[in-house]
């Protein structure tokens, strides 16, 4: 586990909304997590679910504990029924090889027609 100074990075853009320094549409909210609109929409509903802690990868979600994941993934799904998805996509890339562009872990929730993979 990361100490507390370590969670939230400087440069990072998705630390950087997490901490109220750019602007975002936020759409729903938990302790510790936030979701968004994506800025460049690849599906009729993008949404990001962003946890609070800065983890860069999928490769180190061993960094939260088993309550912080559950906790993330009944955001998730709380997220998709708030935005009014009964049946929607999950995505996350995990490398740059894979698409990920953002070094913060994120899922994306895609409900709708698909325009094109998120890049
Ligand atoms: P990934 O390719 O999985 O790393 O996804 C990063 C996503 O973040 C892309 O779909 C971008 O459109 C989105 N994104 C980048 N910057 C912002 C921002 N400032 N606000 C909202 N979404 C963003
Ligand atoms: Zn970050």
């Amino acid at each position: 586990m990361r100490d507390e100074a370590e969670i939230s990075v400087p440069d990072c853009i998705f630390c950087k909304i997490h901490r109220g320094e750019l602007p975002a549409t936020v759409v729903n909210r938990a302790e510790g997590l936030l979701a968004i609109e994506d800025i460049n929409p690849k599906a009729d509903v993008h949404l990001l679910v962003i946890p609070e802690r800065h983890i860069e990868t999928f490769r180190d979600i061993g960094e939260l504990s088993a309550d912080e994941g559950k906790h993330m993934l009944d955001f998730v799904a709380d997220t998709a029924r708030t935005a009014g998805l009964d049946e929607y996509r999950l995505m996350v890339f995990c490398g740059a090889g894979a698409g990920q562009t953002v070094f913060h872990l994120h899922w994306h929730v895609l409900g709708g027609t698909l325009l094109g993979l998120p890049a």
